[in-house]
């Protein structure tokens, strides 16, 4: 616990929430503490990743954990994989359960770069990862695509939803990322309508930020549930 404490505090993360799990002292911690599997290990090192950076350390061990985390950390601190390389720990390749993950970016641009880097630690593996675009929002056929993760901008999920009944009932972790983005652009009614949409009760959302405007804070009351909250940094740079 007191090792647990220096480590954060080395680091500079803040946390708040109960029963926080230790944060990685490396990523080796992957493997020997969390069961990862080999070929995701051998990822970091293909990538040049050395060490987790602050916020990857605290975040994904909260995530593994089956708990929700409330994230707020600068841009460039390496929030993309806090979220996807738990999500991909956890979530089996070849399974036929349909979409189980849902990233959600505040723009196209945000949308097509997460997916570029999913797609890099999937490489090799029966993993479906598809990013929403336009012709796929309007005439994917939803039904019979191989699809485990998918990457939208909130316009097209919400139209995929609504107009072409997307089943998200059985998403087992939903991110919204960039959420002090999402906000600010407006998209409040969107994220309703995928949060909504996404109603697996055992469902462990996410939400990464690089600020806390108080919109961020009011959906990070409304809609997790006993999050772990990690702050990396100062609250606003
Ligand atoms: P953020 O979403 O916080 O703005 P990104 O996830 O886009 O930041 O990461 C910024 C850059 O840092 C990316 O190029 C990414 O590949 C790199 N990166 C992520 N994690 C690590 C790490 N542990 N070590 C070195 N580089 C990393
Ligand atoms: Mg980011």
């Amino acid at each position: 616990i007191e090792r647990d404490a220096l480590l954060r505090k080395k680091h500079g993360i803040h946390i708040s929430g109960h029963n926080v799990p230790s944060p990685l002292q490396n990523f080796d911690d992957l493997s020997s503490r969390y069961g990862c599997t080999s070929y995701l290990f051998a990822k970091l090192a293909e990538l040049g990743f050395k060490e987790p950076t602050p916020i990857q350390r605290q975040a994904i061990p909260v995530i593994l954990s089956g708990r929700e985390c409330f994230a707020c950390a600068p841009t460039g601190s390496g929030k993309t994989l806090a979220f996807l390389f738990p999500i991909l720990m956890k979530l089996q390749p070849g399974s036929k359960e349909g979409i189980r993950a849902v990233i959600l970016c505040p723009t196209r641009e945000l949308a097509a770069q997460t997916t570029r880097e999913c797609k890099k630690l999937v490489k090799g593996k029966k993993f479906y990862v598809k990013l929403m675009t336009r012709d796929l929002a309007k005439n994917g056929s939803f039904q019979t695509m191989h699809c485990d993760i998918i990457v939208s901008t909130p316009f097209r999920l919400e139209f995929a939803i609504r107009k072409r009944k997307l089943d998200l009932s059985r998403v087992e972790y939903l991110v919204l990322d960039e959420s002090d983005k999402l906000f600010e652009l407006g998209y409040v009614k969107q994220i309703d309508c995928v949060v909504k949409a996404c109603s697996n009760p055992s469902i462990i959302r996410s939400l990464f930020s690089a600020t806390l405007p108080d919109s961020v804070e009011e959906l990070a009351r409304t809609i997790m549930h006993d999050a772990v909250r990690v702050i990396v940094g100062r609250k606003n740079s």
